[in-house]
């Protein structure tokens, strides 16, 4: 998967894939990011990106043509004129791919798309200056990438019958094959654990980092199929929040964690039903969260500030040990996230358990 980042501060993200989980993904070419910087796609010799607000009031504003310029160089259209060409495309079975989408079809491309794209690489240089090794594995996957940017990548068709329908990337007509772009915005819909899995499904993911007041509302009618923000408070910027979309959703990518169940057993995760493995005989130890948040963990030593580690972590019944873990889970929840239990999977056995801890408290 490939994720685009629009912003004003490349520079911001270097450290953020040196460590860890990202720096690993991004090494085996399980993920790969674009960095653009939107300065490259200025015309004036100040390289201006914001102006002030139409109707007064405070700061600045993020101008609209360097991020149309931008997004059109990564050859993404405005949704109108994809909705036209896919319309067409379908209209025209036999033309190629047999109707249904065609994932060859190019978006429109207006005219200074091969300025915009030289633009584009000229911003990829300006980037090579970075000296992290972060940064070169991005010049790297961009050096892939070059000569592309206003081609549609070949994939398979975008149908995703599995997309939620709260907050769904579903909602807007596709853009291209699997790609979405999304603003980032104090005003967006929440993102959560479930919109993670839905990305890490897709092929590009377009990140827009705002700056300032925001980002000129246009951009976001023009061209953008999810705004999203990542909780209820206020950032300088976008940049931070594109880094959290982007951990959050590339460690959910096929390969990225260690185990690949993992994503599935933490808090947020899937239903016991929604996990292949559940049934393959294999013994486990965890449920599937459903929803729920983690349970406690522990490492050694076995007491540590003169606390114990609970006694039935440590006798190997992992019958027993999934029990404790799933009340763990109830009580984890029901003390800080009320409100996830609503949406839960939680089976009769479940349910009795909360009974009991609710009635613990009266
Ligand atoms: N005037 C805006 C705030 C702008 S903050 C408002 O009151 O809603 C500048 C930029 O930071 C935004 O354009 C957005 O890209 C980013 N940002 C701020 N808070 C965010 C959040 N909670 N989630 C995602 N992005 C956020």
């Amino acid at each position: 998967m490939r994720f685009e980042i629009l912003t004003i501060f490349p520079g911001f993200f270097a450290g953020i894939f040196e460590n860890g989980i990202l720096r690993r993904a991004l090494a085996e070419e399980l993920v790969t990011v674009g960095m653009h910087d939107l300065r490259a796609f200025t015309h004036d010799r100040h390289r201006t990106v914001d102006d002030r607000p139409f109707g007064g009031g405070e700061g600045m504003v993020l101008k609209p043509e360097p991020l149309a310029e931008a997004l059109e160089a990564l050859g993404i259209a405005p949704k109108a004129d994809r909705a036209a060409t896919i319309q067409r495309t379908v209209e025209r079975p036999d033309s190629e791919g047999g109707g249904g989408f065609n994932p060859r079809i190019e978006p429109t491309q207006p005219a200074g798309i091969l300025q915009a794209a030289e633009d584009f690489n000229r911003s990829q240089a300006l980037y090579q200056g970075t000296t992290s090794p972060a940064a070169e594995k991005l010049n790297g996957s961009q050096a892939l990438y070059q000569g592309t940017t206003s081609v549609v990548p070949e994939s398979p068709q975008n149908e995703r019958g599995a997309l939620a329908p709260e907050g769904s990337l579903s909602e807007n007509p596709p853009p291209l094959p699997r790609t979405r772009v999304i603003l980032l915005s104090a005003q967006g819909r929440p993102f959560t654990q479930s919109l993670a899995r839905e990305l890490a499904g897709l092929e590009r993911v377009v990140l827009i980092c705002g700056r300032y007041e925001g980002v000129d509302e246009r951009i976001n009618e023009l061209y953008c199929d999810l705004e999203l923000s990542i909780g209820d408070y206020v950032l300088s910027g976008g940049e931070l929040a594109a880094a959290v979309v982007m951990d959050a959703t590339m460690r959910l990518v096929p390969g990225v964690l260690g185990n690949e169940a993992s994503g599935e057993f933490e808090s947020f995760g899937v239903a016991d039903a929604e996990i292949a493995t559940a049934e393959d005989g294999v013994p486990r130890s965890q449920h599937g969260s459903g929803g729920l948040l983690d349970y406690p963990h522990y490492t050694r030593p076995a007491e540590f500030g003169g606390l114990h580690v609970p006694e039935t972590l440590l006798n190997g019944d992992h019958a027993q040990i999934r029990r404790w873990r799933r009340e763990q889970q109830l009580r984890k929840t029901l003390a800080n996230r009320p409100d996830l239990l609503e949406g839960a999977a939680l089976s009769k056995e479940d349910c009795k358990l909360l009974d009991a801890i609710r009635s613990e408290s009266h």
